[in-house]
């Protein structure tokens, strides 16, 4: 029998990038918020560059939630399983993965808001490729954008604006939508290879820009700026520069003594009444079970939790699982395609070994629907990024280029040469929702409680295949440019478990499409709603965090401003 807690206004199902940016509206309008979050709090001390234990370990080793519940993975519906990855690199810590996240703070191209009405209008209905589910989002990038510039005030977000109001500024991204005003930070500095490459982007004609990044560029908001030592890259800021949400908004929502964190708090299931409506979450700790009751719960434990708590939350108003009695969640489900990368062998050191990958530089030329499509036969593009950051173990895993054999003498002597030699671009393309790619339960596979982990049905389809070709070239060609002897170009595998995952339980206004609405709130649990990139229904071309902090902030907007009709 499970422990009755006294009842809280809002209860929040993780505090990570969204969960942890949505609990500071929340308690500064005065709500009353129960965090319960899997993780631990960690100190500066966790936070050592060890690349061993960062990033093959899969730390903290505290809380291995993630790491027991990788979900499985099938290309198709009748394919055979594939193999399981030992770990997901996802933290269980409060702050949640934004402690070791890369920090890039990207926001959205107004374009990916409207893919599918811009689409039509450019260059007719027919373009829109064949058994994509994608839909537009229920509003347009204008919308978001007062919540794109409040997150980015209150974690640090450094970076150089490219259009104010729709003054272009070519020293940012001239592609970008309207801001309005400057980052509150610049960005953080180059190095000799970002300068060199953004040299080389400018002999071809286009515009290389220094992307945004959540990481102090100097002292902000009483946190150090950033010494650029690196191995960041899945390890946490020892200085706190980076603006993880354990750093920024929680300890913020604390000081209004309205958040209550609850840490090593597994929830189990979201709980709900007759009439449909939730009343608060189960969850164990410390191996006692806890019924926390709630007017509103929040569900903001990454994609593949958001989506496993509410098929496991079944009840006889919602049999196949909550929120689910339109068979939507799970569906439109999509992970973003970085793969299919270019790496590059240069004639001279980059000294490439310092700094971290969210120092870079960035072209936007071949993104979303930045250059016309009319003669090609796919649909969005892809970000070209190339960044500083080189770690022992993963430089002696680099390639030979054809060069030298993978073993022996001869490789040792080509690694020792070439080690800080190479680079390998981060090429985040245009992923979309596809009718064949979703969500369920494994049917055999069960976490240490019993519980069943995710599986994912999914594969890139033809127009990520076309994608990624198209954007691999212009990547040899920017490297070559930059006067690189070699590239060398990689597949594209297939759509495992990601750190960059959408959909699941989509936004809009269609409830026979969508779990959520267009505040992130469920279409059939009134007091339930879901934060998180699970409610994205596009990716654009570039990373997610940034949107999934804004729409959370924005689903709080919404609760704190309607309280009562939310809360009922
Ligand atoms: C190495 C790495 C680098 C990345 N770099 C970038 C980047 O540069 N830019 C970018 O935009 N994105 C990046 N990402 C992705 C980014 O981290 C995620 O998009 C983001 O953290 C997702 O936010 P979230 O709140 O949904 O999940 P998380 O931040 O992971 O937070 C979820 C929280 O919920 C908790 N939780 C889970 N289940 C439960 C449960 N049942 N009960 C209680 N608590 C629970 C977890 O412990 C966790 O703290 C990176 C990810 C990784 C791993
Ligand atoms: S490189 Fe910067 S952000 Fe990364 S750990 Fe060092 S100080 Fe922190």
């Amino acid at each position: 029998m499970a422990t009755e807690l006294p009842r809280t206004n809002v209860v929040v199902v993780g505090l990570g990038a969204a969960g942890g940016v949505a609990v500071l509206p929340l308690t500064q309008a005065g709500l009353d918020v129960v965090g319960l979050e899997a993780g631990a709090w960690l100190a500066p001390a966790d936070f050592s560059p060890d690349e061993l234990r960062n990033n093959y370990r899969g730390w903290p080793q505290s809380v291995q939630k993630a790491n027991r519940e990788v979900p499985t993975h099938r290309p198709t519906a009748s394919a055979p399983a594939s193999p399981r990855p030992a770990i997901h690199p996802m933290m269980n810590a409060v702050g949640g993965t934004t402690l070791h996240y890369w920090a890039q703070s990207w926001r959205l191209h107004p374009w990916d808001f409207k893919v599918v009405s811009e689409t039509r209008r450019r260059y007719g209905a027919a373009r829109i490729p064949k058994g994509y589910t994608v839909e537009d989002w229920p509003f347009g990038y204008d919308e978001l954008e007062p919540y794109y510039d409040k997150v980015e005030v209150e974690i640090g977000v450094s970076g150089q604006a490219g259009n104010i109001r729709g003054t272009i500024d070519k020293r940012g991204n001239v592609f970008e939508g309207p801001r309005a005003r400057a980052y509150p930070m610049p960005p953080l500095r180059g190095t000799g290879f970002t300068d060199m490459m953004a040299g080389a982007a400018r002999s071809l004609g286009w515009n290389p820009f220094p992307g945004p990044a959540a990481v102090n560029s100097g002292r902000y908001q009483n946190r150090a700026g950033c010494v650029y030592h690196g191995f960041c890259a899945r390890g946490g800021c020892h200085v706190s520069a980076k603006g993880s949400t354990a750093v920024t908004t929680i300890p913020k929502a604390q000081r209004t003594k309205h958040l209550t964190v609850v840490t090593e708090a597994h929830v189990t299931t979201v709980a709900v009444n007759a009439q449909g409506r939730a009343t608060g979450v189960n969850y164990l700790k410390g191996g006692t079970e806890y019924f926390q009751p709630a007017d509103l719960v929040l569900v903001a434990g990454y994609v593949y939790e958001n989506v496993r708590l509410l098929l496991l939350s079944t009840s006889p108003a919602f049999p196949k699982g909550l929120s689910n009695n339109h068979g939507q969640v799970g569906r439109h489900y999509f992970s973003h395609n970085q793969q299919s990368t270019v790496s590059a062998l240069f004639p001279r050191d980059l000294n490439a070994w310092y700094g971290l990958p969210a120092q870079g530089v960035a072209v936007d030329e071949w993104a979303d629907d930045n250059f016309d499509h009319g003669g090609l036969d796919f649909i969005g593009g892809g970000n070209l990024w190339v960044y500083s950051d080189r770690r022992p173990i993963a430089a002696a895993g680099m390639s030979t280029f054809g060069r030298a054999p993978r073993w022996g003498s001869q490789w040792k002597a080509f690694v020792k040469a070439n080690a800080d030699r190479w680079n390998t671009a981060y090429l985040q393309k245009t992923t979309l929702p596809h009718e064949e790619n979703y969500l369920d339960l494994d049917p055999v596979v069960k976490d240490p409680l019993g519980f069943a982990v995710c599986r994912i049905t999914a594969d890139y389809k033809d127009n990520e295949r076309k994608v990624a070709t198209f954007i691999q070239d212009k990547m040899v060609e920017w490297f070559k440019a930059a006067g690189a002897i070699a590239t060398e170009k990689t597949g594209m595998g297939t759509m495992g478990p990601t750190t960059h995952a959408y959909g699941g339980t989509r936004m809009g206004d269609n409830p026979e499409t969508n779990v959520v609405n267009r505040w992130g709130l469920s279409h059939e649990v009134p007091n339930l709603g879901v934060l998180g990139a699970s409610v994205m229904g596009t990716s654009g071309s570039r990373n997610p965090t940034l949107t999934a902090q804004a729409l959370a902030w924005r689903t709080a907007d919404y609760v704190a401003k309607n309280w009562k009709t939310v809360a009922g």
